[in-house]
């Protein structure tokens, strides 16, 4: 029988990347609030009808983006969204507070770690949307 011997690390780590691979991110800390939002200015974002998230502290994340890739738009008056100016990859939302961002689950390496466990601005979203198995965040007027 073979002996599984575990890696031993600190904290656990999350890698990701862009569409065209010129950026690639790390998280190492523990994932925050699995979700997935349907606000308008996700769709209009992502050109997709919602967009899965999970949190990370600001301090935990690293970037490898060696061709200067990555650009910033103010998308409301407390964060900014950030994305692959090569590839047009949906990456981050970023608090302007300094203290937490969100990553898209489905640019990280390995998505099922992350389950969404409840969806934010429902209403918004298409309504074909298929909404399964999910219940409504309390989200902020
Ligand atoms: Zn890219
Ligand atoms: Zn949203």
């Amino acid at each position: 029988m073979k002996k599984i011997t575990a890696k031993r690390s600190s904290s656990p780590s999350y890698s990701g990347r862009c569409l065209c691979g010129g950026i690639e991110f790390t998280f190492a800390a523990e994932a925050d609030w699995p979700h997935y939002c349907c606000c308008d200015d996700c769709q209009k974002w992502s050109g997709a009808p919602a967009v899965a998230w999970v949190d990370f502290p600001q301090s935990s994340f690293q970037l490898s983006d060696p061709q200067d890739l990555l650009r910033k738009f103010k998308s409301s008056p407390i964060a900014q969204r950030a994305f692959c100016s090569r590839c047009g990859s949906s990456l981050f939302a970023i608090d302007d507070d300094g203290k937490n961002m969100s990553v898209t689950i489905t640019t990280l390496d390995r998505p099922n770690l992350h389950h969404p466990e409840s969806v934010s601005y429902k209403s918004f979203s298409p309504k074909w949307f298929p909404h399964k198995n999910i219940v409504e965040a309390k989200v902020p007027e």
